[in-house]
């Protein structure tokens, strides 16, 4: 037997009673005649006395950081306890010991906080994985996986595998292909989500389908991407989006109290896509804080009286104007006002400067703009901004798009700079209603803002057809988000032939390109698919979220870097000649 206890598990209970342990040299300290060293594996930290009787075979052998070792011992009691390990009480006098294997210098320290960069941390992956801080979040992912499990396992799910290789199914990314060798000239692709084969198995009638899956998408890697990362992928048939609503806010629910002890009990809100736009100028909001964006001047909106009379020619010319308040920044100094304005003209902001009006606690007012604004009109528009005495109003004036982006960052900014966005306090919402397409403005032509399966709201069905008409489509999709970040989204889905048909059109796709890409599933369609719709969510940002942490490759377990590289393995890499002979493959000389 390798081991009797694990080194975390020893307490003063244990004391007196001879034990075996086996795990990673931690540190090495002599003092004197005794030599004091940490054990650690996955499950805490032991210390080890080894006496002076030992000494001329740690002379003879001396331990290293890092070395696997076996040792028989008693556990006593320390005289110097350690309060801030569960095995600090104890520790184990060696009565005999045997190295398993040696190890060499690690090139960064094992410890919570190492002195290792990014790169090297991710070249010896196996050794930053020993490290506590990995350790407890790749524990937290297993947590979390298994409490999905067990909850969609009590609402009747089955986890039902999909395949790997398959056929592109758009959802908006590029695919990763991989050649097929014997079908040559031929290729597979990897799948982005499971999209097209759960709404088949829903026409096969397994009604309530989940996979905690892999999916594929070979995207620029923007912060925090992975090229490869996992979904919680979800089907149900017989469904309207308010039966999934209340299915999957369950499982957050669960999720929360399973892993976290958080109990959510209110429902989760409901804002339409509309209303996430306007008043927090994204789709993600982050509804811990407060500081809704008031629409000064905006297409088709009210404007504020007060803007009409003002001869200032910055928002005269705006397309939009947009405006929060920000409490109790009403103080800000002169150098910290200047450094808002850094900060809004960096280039991921775009602007080119934000007017402040400082609403001091006398009543009276302090402005970038004084010179435009009288007294009564400042006072005026702190009133339409909801801005009380106290408060810094701070608006932005320009492109709509970019304005509305600016704001929310910058709402997002001043939250953190007043510590409204604590990653312990949850708040879940939904985001409903979106828009069925969107319009790409390089390529000229709408895009399902969601993806092609997706339908449109019953009532304005009518209008698939009319392009006049979809910018006003709205879809029967939804987006779960938390603390600013979207964790999930999904739809009812289209289930009849005909209408799928009007949407691939919709998207410029003519018959026979449909027929050639999906007819397996427009196919399917005409062998009674029943009314059905699903959901998916990321779940390394779950983890993420719930471990409060940002980046998700700290989630998982071998990630790829910023460039899509898996540094630690050198891919991807160049196959040889052979085998891109045995693929058909011919490389293209730079
Ligand atoms: N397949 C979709 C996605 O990956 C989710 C869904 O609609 O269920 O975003």
């Amino acid at each position: 037997m390798y081991r009797t206890h694990t080194c975390g598990e020893l307490r003063i209970a244990n004391a007196g009673s001879e034990v075996t342990l086996a795990g990673w040299v931690q540190t090495v300290r002599k003092f004197g005649s005794i030599t004091f060293v940490d054990l650690r594996d996955r499950y805490g930290i032991t210390q080890m006395l080894f006496n002076e009787s030992l000494n001329s075979r740690l002379d003879e052998t001396p331990l290293g950081r890092e070395y696997v070792i076996q040792v028989k011992g008693k556990v006593v009691e320390r005289s110097n306890k350690n309060s801030k390990i569960p095995t600090g009480d104890v520790e184990v006098e060696v009565m005999d010991f045997a190295i398993m294997n040696m190890a060499s210098t690690p090139p960064f320290t094992i410890e919570e906080e190492t002195d290792g960069g990014d790169e090297l941390r991710m070249k010896y992956r196996y050794l930053d994985l020993r490290r506590p801080t990995l350790r407890r979040n790749l524990e937290l992912r297993y947590k979390v996986n298994r409490s999905v499990r067990n909850y969609l396992d009590t609402q009747g799910f089955w986890d039902i595998e999909t395949p790997f290789l398959i056929k592109s199914t758009p959802e908006g990314a590029r695919d990763f292909v991989v050649p097929s060798r014997m079908n040559e000239g031929q290729f597979y692709a990897l799948p982005q989500s499971p999209q097209t084969f759960k709404q088949l198995l829903m026409v096969s009638g397994y009604d309530k389908y989940y996979q905690i899956v892999k999916c594929f998408r070979d995207e620029d890697l923007r912060a925090d991407r992975q090229p490869e990362f996992t979904q919680i992928d979800c089907e149900m048939s017989f469904v309207e989006q308010e039966d999934i609503l209340q299915t999957f806010e369950g499982l957050f629910k669960h999720v929360f109290r399973d892993v976290k002890g958080v109990e959510i009990t209110e429902a989760f809100p409901r804002m339409t896509w509309d209303d996430a736009m306007w008043h927090y100028g994204n789709d993600k909001p982050d509804i811990r804080f407060g500081m809704k964006l008031k629409n000064l001047k905006a297409e088709g909106r009210v404007h504020a009286e007060v803007l009409n009379a003002v001869d200032f020619k910055v928002f005269a010319e705006a397309e939009t104007i947009l405006a929060i308040a920000v409490p109790g920044a009403g103080e800000y100094t002169r150098k910290q006002l200047d450094e808002l304005t850094e900060w809004v003209k960096r280039p991921q902001i775009g602007m080119t400067g934000v007017v402040n009006v400082k609403c001091n606690t006398d009543g009276t007012y302090k402005s970038s703009v004084d010179k435009f604004f009288n007294e009564q009109q400042l006072n005026d528009l702190a009133a339409f901004c909801g801005a009380n005495a106290g408060d810094l109003i701070l608006i932005l004036a320009g492109k709509e798009t970019r304005t509305r982006k600016a704001m929310s960052e910058l709402r997002l900014e001043m939250g953190n700079r007043l510590g409204l966005r604590n990653p312990d306090d949850y708040k879940p919402l939904w985001v409903i209603d979106f828009p069925l397409f969107e319009h790409d403005e390089e390529e000229n032509r709408w895009v399902a803002r969601h993806h092609p399966f997706t339908s449109p709201k019953p009532e304005q069905i009518e209008w698939m057809g009319n392009p006049d008409k979809y910018k006003e489509i709205k879809a029967n999709a939804y987006d779960i988000v938390l603390n600013g970040t979207e964790i999930g989204g999904g739809s009812i889905r289209i289930f009849q032939r005909d209408l799928q048909e009007k949407m691939f059109a919709a998207l410029g796709m003519d018959k026979e390109e449909a027929q050639e890409k999906f007819g397996f599933l427009l196919g399917a369609f005409e062998y009674g698919a029943p009314p059905h719709g699903g959901i998916a969510f990321g779940f390394d940002r779950l983890c993420a979220l719930l471990g409060g942490q940002e980046t998700i490759r700290d989630f998982i377990a071998f990630p790829k870097n910023n460039a899509g590289r898996d540094v630690m393995l050198d891919a991807p890499s160049a196959i040889d000649d052979k085998q891109l002979d045995e693929l058909q493959l011919i490389q293209k000389k730079a």
